[in-house]
């Protein structure tokens, strides 16, 4: 269990600017306290303004004319070497994680586990960064195409993958040659600071990674509007993302976003229950319900709605509420006050506006020690229709709403009517019906006989409609977010050749 706070020395947090480590010109800091119990200060980090998002992206622009000319496989070196960092460090940085975000220790080793994955799968990409060559139209004229980096890239992350999400987005943009400002969530930077301080000492350059904490409002903002930022890679809420891609409109810059799902887990009444189970648990309450890809709707059989919906309620009311070091704990606190808030107000609309029949939870737990933290009892909805808000709106708590549907068609129907696209899976013992769902979801990534979440770190990750801007983060996808393809042309045949002409 975590200690009592008054045995816990509140550390001050810097800013990484161009190598050091670096006070907020305003001396303002935000408190970053743990949401399983308040009474704990993580520490304090940096309220930055634009005056920081300044010095650090001049930081970045002036590193990226000589670590853009570093090769590729010396930059993937360094990586490589942040990811035996991050393999020695792991239980250390986890329990970090655990206390700044409240995930279960055993989710945030996999977060960080997560880390070290797309740390060596990209460093493995720095001997290849394959570009192609194809033949030209005309004689004596040679035709290729290579990546080259973009330039200085900002980077705004949110709070529920603090380690991973952070990985995504710095270990592609340095591989390719870029260098990047990144401002991380406030609830969550010890995370980001952990990784960066892996790079630092894995020899990362001065000026190549820079890390700006603040609010999203001020520092974030100020990143997004940056006219010396080339790309703005940006996950969290749509609501926040489409602020971020109006800025980055305004000066060209590449912009790549992973927003809001509401992903749904088909179960048909061929499937094996008991596994349906353990998926829809683990989709639903893992990470408090607050991944983006949650399973937070249930599409069943009308057949097997009843016995679905009566096993699931029976398991769910046994789920443990704690502080996730202790190993007993199945579902940790939500973020903060504000998520709390938002939760318990969609636990109300469930139950009045929509009229939905609540089968377990819906408050927030206040008992002994829980007092202390952001807790909200898993709940269960029943009878829920497929327009109903709470089916059809991101909630990102432990809350998941079943739905009865007639046959695969009607489920994949429902599944697909709401604005978001990125996790589905289907519970099925038919080969038929597995690969007519795989065709007929519109969503980034399907699972069959899985949950909607484990994604994989070379596999490309990012969903449709509302989920995103067409972009990929994940798999050698992601290099094409962070590079630009130039076209080289050789005309060996000493004369002018004209083409579409000669
Ligand atoms: P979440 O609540 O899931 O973290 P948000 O979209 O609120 O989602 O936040 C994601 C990230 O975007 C955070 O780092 C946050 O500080 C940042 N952010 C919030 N508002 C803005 C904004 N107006 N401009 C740029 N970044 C922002």
């Amino acid at each position: 269990m975590a200690k009592p706070a008054s045995r816990i020395k509140a550390v001050e947090f810097r800013n990484y600017i161009n190598g050091k480590w670096a006070a907020p010109r305003s001396n303002d800091y935000i408190e970053n306290r743990n949401p399983a119990d308040t009474r704990e200060l993580v520490g304090r980090f940096p309220a930055s303004s634009s005056d920081d998002v300044d010095a650090a992206v001049e930081a970045a622009s002036e590193a990226f004319s000589t670590w853009r000319r570093v090769p590729a496989p010396r930059r993937a070196e360094i990586l490589f070497r942040a990811g035996e960092i991050l393999i020695k460090r792991k239980n250390e940085f986890a329990r970090d994680m655990t206390r700044e975000m409240g995930k279960v220790f055993k989710e945030a080793s996999g977060d960080v586990q997560e880390a070290i994955d797309m740390t060596y799968f990209i460093a493995g990409e720095g001997r290849r960064l394959h570009g192609f060559t194809t033949k030209a139209e005309l004689p004596n004229k040679f035709a290729m195409c290579v990546r080259e980096p973009i330039g200085v890239c900002g980077l705004i992350t949110p709070w529920n993958f603090p380690m991973a999400i952070p990985s995504w987005k710095i270990m592609p943009a340095l591989v390719c040659g870029n260098t990047v400002v990144i401002k991380p969530a406030e609830d969550t930077p010890l995370s980001t600071y952990n990784l960066v301080s892996a790079c630092e000492q894995a020899g990362v350059p001065p000026g190549v990674i820079n890390v700006v904490s603040g609010e999203g409002e001020e520092a974030g903002a100020a990143l997004a509007a940056h006219p010396s930022i080339r790309l703005v890679s940006f996950t969290g809420s749509t609501q926040v993302g489409r602020i971020v891609a109006q800025q980055a409109a305004l000066n060209e810059k590449i912009c790549s976003l992973e927003m809001g799902g509401k992903n749904v887990v088909m179960i048909m009444e061929d499937a094996d229950l008991d596994l349906a189970l353990e998926g829809v648990l683990w989709g639903a309450f893992g990470t408090s319900g607050q991944r983006c890809t949650a399973a937070s709707r249930v599409v069943v059989h009308k057949k097997i709605a009843k016995r679905f919906t009566g096993m699931l309620a029976e398991r769910v009311k046994l789920l443990k509420l704690g502080n996730g070091l202790n190993d007993k704990t199945d579902v940790g606190p939500v973020i903060n006050e504000e998520a709390v808030e938002k939760i318990l107000g969609y636990v109300e609309i469930g139950r009045r506006e929509d009229g939905a029949t609540m089968l377990c939870g819906g408050s927030r737990a206040e008992k002994g020690d829980l007092k202390h933290g952001y807790f909200i009892e898993p709940t269960v909805f029943a009878d829920v229709k497929p327009k109903m808000r709470i089916a059809q709106e991101e909630i990102f708590g432990p809350v998941v709403s079943l739905i009865e549907c007639r046959n695969l068609d009607h489920a994949i129907e429902i599944a697909n009517g709401v604005r978001y696209g990125l996790s589905a899976s289907l519970y099925t013992c038919d080969v038929n019906r597995a690969f007519q769902a795989m065709e007929n979801m519109f969503t980034g990534i399907f699972y069959v006989n899985a949950s909607t979440t484990g994604a994989e770190v070379h596999l490309p990750f990012g969903g449709t409609k509302a989920t995103g801007n067409g972009h990929r983060e994940g798999g050698t996808q992601v290099l094409d977010v962070f590079s630009e393809w130039k076209s080289v042309y050789v005309d060996y045949s000493g004369k002018l050749q004209r083409a579409q002409i000669d």
